[in-house]
């Protein structure tokens, strides 16, 4: 038997199905999948395919059609950074760990993409949340500020030990961030693959993409995800 004693999560045979006027779409059919404490997940699959959908089921705001999650941690609480900027403009920055301290007095729409999305990720840890759900968290930032804010984001998320759910369609950014990939099917979405990233030598997302292991888990998962294939 599997030894499930540190699942922070435990998803069972989930399918969600939306019913709209016109039609009914199968979101998520038959997903299986556990979570463990401590660990940070990336999530990839095509666009559309029902990762939005996942974890909105987890963190409840949308109700599962079918399949059973169980929390076995009393009163768990979660943390959903969205994929678009929800900072207020109005509100005040305060916080003053994480090299904020120049931006005390700044007001959200000073600030450039890339703190905005630490901004966000901060606030959203403020409530000290067991998991943290990101959604495509750094989509809307340019390919340098990319690599740098989601370096500096690991860096937050390790040393706070936070139990986190990342999605993301950058098959780069799931390999050199995470510490296990999961790979959905197009929809409706369950499990294709799950890949434990190992490296000889892991550290940081800028460091983990020039390592040699990298490259092989590109390739399997852009396999994995191309639909012509
Ligand atoms: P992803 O995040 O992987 O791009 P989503 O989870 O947002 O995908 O959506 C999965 C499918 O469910 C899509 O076809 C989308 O149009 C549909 N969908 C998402 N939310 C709703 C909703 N509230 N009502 C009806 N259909 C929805
Ligand atoms: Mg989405």
């Amino acid at each position: 038997m599997i030894n499930t004693s540190n699942d922070i999560l435990k998803i069972e045979n989930l399918s969600k199905i939306y019913h709209t006027k016109e039609s009914e779409i199968l979101a998520i059919k038959d997903l299986n999948l556990n979570i463990k404490e401590g660990d940070f997940i990336a999530i990839v699959g095509p666009s559309g395919c029902g990762k939005t959908t996942l974890l909105s089921i987890l963190c409840k705001l949308e109700k599962e059609s079918e399949g059973t999650i169980t929390y076995p941690k009393k009163d768990l609480t979660f943390g959903y950074m969205l994929q678009e900027d929800t900072l207020f403009p109005w509100l005040n920055i305060l916080d003053k760990t994480y090299g904020l301290k120049d931006f005390i007095y700044k007001y959200p729409s000073n600030l450039s993409g890339g703190m905005r999305q630490r901004v966000a990720l901060i606030r959203t840890l403020a409530i000290s949340p067991d998991i943290l759900l990101l959604d495509e968290p750094f989509s809307a930032l340019d390919y340098q500020n990319r690599l740098k804010v989601s370096d500096d984001v690991w860096n937050i998320i390790k040393k706070e030990k936070k139990t986190t759910i990342m999605i993301t369609h950058d098959i780069a950014e799931a390999i050199s961030t995470a510490d296990k990939v999961i790979v959905l099917t197009e929809r409706p979405s369950k499990v294709k693959n799950i890949y434990n990233i190992e490296m000889k030598d892991k550290g940081s997302p800028i460091h983990n993409r020039n390592q040699i292991e990298f490259q092989d888990y590109y390739e399997k998962i852009w396999k994995d995800i191309d639909i012509n294939d």
